[in-house]
């Protein structure tokens, strides 16, 4: 069942509330996801909530550019992305491991082959 988490950037200026399950989360071995240690958990747009720091979020996107890969430029940490499910619906995805309300390690992710896509 989703409950709802809140998360931020290392230094703050980013923040945001997320409605997610901890069941789903994915580590994707991609030339991306793979470098940064992304663990992600994908909402609907309409179960996410930024609180603070839309002015100060950098974007990267890169391959099909389908998905925006969004960081603060201050402290460079990536709490989440923008993007379209495979049937094009649009979805956000929560890097967990910037959650401040839960655990370390408190989720199991599966690993998933994303290099070979
Ligand atoms: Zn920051």
């Amino acid at each position: 069942m989703p409950r709802t988490h809140s998360g931020s950037c290392q230094c703050g200026a980013v923040a945001y509330e997320a409605d997610l399950d901890l069941d789903g989360v994915i580590e994707c071995n991609c030339s991306h996801c793979y470098r940064k240690g992304l663990a992600l958990a994908f909402v609907s747009p309409a179960a996410f909530r930024l609180t603070s720091g839309e002015g100060s979020l950098s974007r990267h996107t890169f391959n099909t550019h389908r998905i925006e890969h969004l960081f603060c430029e201050r402290c460079g940490v990536q709490s989440f992305a923008r993007g379209q499910t495979p049937d094009g619906s649009p979805m956000v995805a929560i890097n967990v491991r910037t959650l401040t309300d839960i655990e370390p390690w408190s989720w199991t992710a599966q690993r998933v082959d994303g290099r070979s896509f």
